[in-house]
């Protein structure tokens, strides 16, 4: 299976923050949600992808091409949405169209048209006056209207009403049933990628902790509850993190498996939900 995106040993120096070593990759056909908290390195590792940043070190590949040789080619295959408004402010949607518009091959004026109506976002309005819901909107009408293979996409929901995130959502479904897409979807609300996500990649403090399949994580991952005497350190070792409380004690197993031979019938075991494990490694992280 191909690969639409591989990003090696990527590195990044700011002042007070670096990118350690990232690597990930996404085959084609697939969704990826790319979590972590504010701060954690999303934004930084995505603007390296499109080019906006300049690394220190490591590999891009998008399509399978260097992502700063093949630019222009690149650019043009990828639909791109970034966490904060790119467009000028003292434009209007249908200006801002008419600049965009050349830039792309594959302009598809027709769907333009229709997420702009979809999305009941006016033509005529500079985009001063836009909230934030409405400059993501546009950002993704652009995005969503030059037939691109993938779609790269830095906290799209962010801003967004539940109603249209879950649109949103869909159109992403709807996308990625074409086997040749692939789509990367930066966001902290992970709810939203515990549908249609196929791949989890968490970054925390620039680094990557975890980039599995998501059913992977699903299947593997139990948040286990229990009475305290039962956590031997033999036990203990095999959680990522765990809260006590005066009943007893929940906390978070990387394999459900091992845990359920060794305690059998003294403990609950749940799914946990991506949030839990995103909590759990956090804690981990405050804790150690
Ligand atoms: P996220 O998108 O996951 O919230 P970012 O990638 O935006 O995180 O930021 C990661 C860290 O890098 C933050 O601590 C941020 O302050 C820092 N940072 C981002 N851009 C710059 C920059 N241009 N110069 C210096 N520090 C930066
Ligand atoms: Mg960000």
């Amino acid at each position: 299976m191909e690969n639409i995106l591989e990003i090696k040993n990527l590195r990044k120096n700011f002042k007070d923050f670096s990118l350690k070593d990232v690597s990930f990759f996404l085959p084609r056909g697939f969704i990826m949600g790319f979590i972590g908290p504010n701060g954690a390195g999303k934004s930084t590792t995505i603007k390296l992808i499109m080019n906006l940043l300049k690394k220190d070190s490591g590999e891009i590949k998008v399509f399978g091409l260097d992502n700063i040789k093949n630019e222009i080619e690149i650019k043009d295959r990828i639909g791109f949405v970034f966490d904060e408004n790119l467009f000028y402010e003292e434009l209007t949607a249908l200006e801002i169209k008419k600049i965009i518009k050349p830039l792309y091959k594959r302009w598809d004026e027709d769907s333009f048209l229709k997420y702009i109506k979809d999305f009941n976002l006016p033509l005529n309005k500079k985009i001063k006056d836009f909230s934030k819901g409405m400059k993501m909107k546009l950002s993704l009408s652009v995005a969503l209207s030059h037939n691109a293979e993938m779609l790269i996409m830095d906290e799209p929901t962010s801003g967004l009403d539940p109603i249209v995130r879950s649109e949103l959502l869909d159109i992403l479904s709807y996308i990625i049933q074409d086997e040749n897409k692939g789509v990367l979807f930066s966001t902290h609300i992970t709810s939203d990628l515990e549908k249609i996500a196929d791949y989890i990649t968490f970054i925390n403090n620039g680094e990557i902790l975890f980039s599995v399949e998501k059913d992977i994580i699903m299947d593997n991952y139990g948040m286990v509850k229990g009475d305290k005497e039962i956590l031997r350190e033999d036990i203990k070792k095999e959680f990522v993190g765990i809260k006590y409380s005066s009943f007893g004690f929940e906390g978070l197993v990387k394999d459900k498996k091992v845990i359920k031979n060794a305690l059998k019938e003294k403990i609950i075991i749940e799914k946990p939900s991506l949030d839990d494990i995103m909590l759990y490694y956090l804690r981990r992280e405050i804790h150690a």
